[in-house]
């Protein structure tokens, strides 16, 4: 990452590196309940030392650093080609909105066990009918006396299975009112009437589930923010995935990169030097983008409609990161030993970057944003 740091900066990153030099390369896992155990355990080592959630405030959990600090972490970690923070939902991109629309009390009891990963959060904004659509959203909650009922599904949320809070989009006016009628809610994961299924994808892996509410009773205090204001934290928590996440996840791309690096090591055939050196050149230009990210973020100013082309950008590098390994892999990729844990890596690896042109936003809705928003064409 290209980071101009001064001597207090540059000496957060030397008690980042210690830290990082104790890492351990991570194992094989079996099953997902294994990785996720694994995750969760590498989530308490990082909250120990102090660098789980360096930007938030000092009373939730956090040191009240920069996003420069933010950046060194995320960096550091990526060159050390760390395990992924498995509460990245929560941290990353559900945090930020927390912290504008929840209460002093309420921030107190979430962040603190979200930051040490002991509570789990997800998001609960897509469903069958509604994910680049959100606004279609048909999950409704209906007002009672004593609170809300909530009825419909959401699916495609990340590590729900596992996940103590969920932050819910419903909808609270008609289907016309479109944005305008869905609300924000905080909620238990073990309420009744709330069924979560896990969903295997190609990796195998079930990191993903389809969530049922079948009357779901919440009580008044889980509405997050306005009554119809939903449409609001939905967007504090878009900017948060253009900002801080894209962050973290050019950082672990950054490590995969220097993996492929490796692999590609005497490597003879000059067509697979030639991609390894398109994959460099891809990842300089994302991290140019994001150098500019994190420059935002320090001036406090808001990230704007060109970080479409950083969403377009991280998982372009993505793909090509790790198509090309698969290239040089070759056969080594399809035909190989499931206990070989560096092959077993960029082979999950290269079928979950089929997702990053799908999360967060598709390509092609990134490309409509550039399309209008930057270039100024007809919608
Ligand atoms: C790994 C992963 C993790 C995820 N985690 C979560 C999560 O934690 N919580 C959550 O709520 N959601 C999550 N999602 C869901 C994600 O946000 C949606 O998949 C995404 O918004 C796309 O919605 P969709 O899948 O319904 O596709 P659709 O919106 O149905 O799109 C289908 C295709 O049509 C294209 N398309 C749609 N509209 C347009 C348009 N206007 N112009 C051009 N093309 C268009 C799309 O680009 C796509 O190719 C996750 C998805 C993945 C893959």
């Amino acid at each position: 990452m290209r980071l101009s740091l001064n001597e207090d900066q540059q000496q957060f990153r030397e008690e980042v590196r210690a830290f990082t030099s104790q890492l351990e390369p991570e194992p094989l896992h079996h099953s997902v309940d294994e990785q996720f155990k694994y995750l969760v355990d590498f989530e308490h080592r990082l909250h120990d030392a102090g660098l789980a959630a360096v930007a938030w405030p000092t009373e939730y959990g956090g040191r009240g650093m920069s996003p420069l600090e933010y950046a060194i972490v995320c960096d550091e970690l990526g060159r050390a080609e760390a395990p992924e923070v498995i509460n990245f939902v929560g941290i990353d991109v559900i945090a930020p909105a927390l912290l504008v629309y929840a209460d002093a009390e309420q921030l107190a009891t979430w962040l603190p066990l979200m930051a040490s990963a002991e509570e789990i959060w997800c998001q609960l904004f897509s469903e069958p009918d509604a994910g680049s659509d959100l606004a279609s959203l048909r999950t409704r909650a209906e007002k009672t006396d004593a609170g809300w009922t909530i009825n419909g599904q959401k699916v495609w949320s990340t590590w729900a299975q596992f996940a103590t809070w969920g932050l819910l989009l419903a909808r609270t006016g008609t289907a016309e009112d479109r944005h305008r009628g869905i609300t924000a809610f905080v909620i238990d994961m073990a309420t009744p009437g709330i069924d979560v299924r896990p969903l295997t994808t190609m990796t195998g892996s079930a990191e993903f589930a389809e969530v049922f509410f079948d009357n779901v009773e919440l009580p008044d205090t889980a509405l997050l923010g306005e009554l119809g204001g939903g449409w609001q934290v939905a967007q504090v928590m878009l900017t948060a995935e253009r900002g801080p996440y894209a962050i973290r996840r050019s950082a672990v791309l950054r490590g995969a990169m220097t993996g492929l690096q490796r692999l590609a090591t005497g490597t003879a055939d000059p067509l697979a030097r030639q991609r390894v050196a398109e994959a460099t050149i891809a990842m300089e230009l994302l991290d140019l983008r994001i150098a500019d990210v994190v420059a935002t973020l320090r001036r406090g100013e808001e990230i704007g409609a060109d970080s479409a082309l950083t969403k377009l950008f991280l998982g372009q590098v993505e793909q090509t990161i790790f198509s090309v390994a698969m290239e040089i892999l070759g056969m080594g990729g399809i035909a190989y030993d499931s206990h070989d844990a560096a092959v077993v890596a960029w082979v999950e690896r290269y079928l979950y970057s089929r997702a990053s042109s799908i999360y967060g936003g598709t390509a092609q809705i990134q490309r409509n944003i550039v399309g209008e928003r930057l270039l100024g064409l007809p919608r």
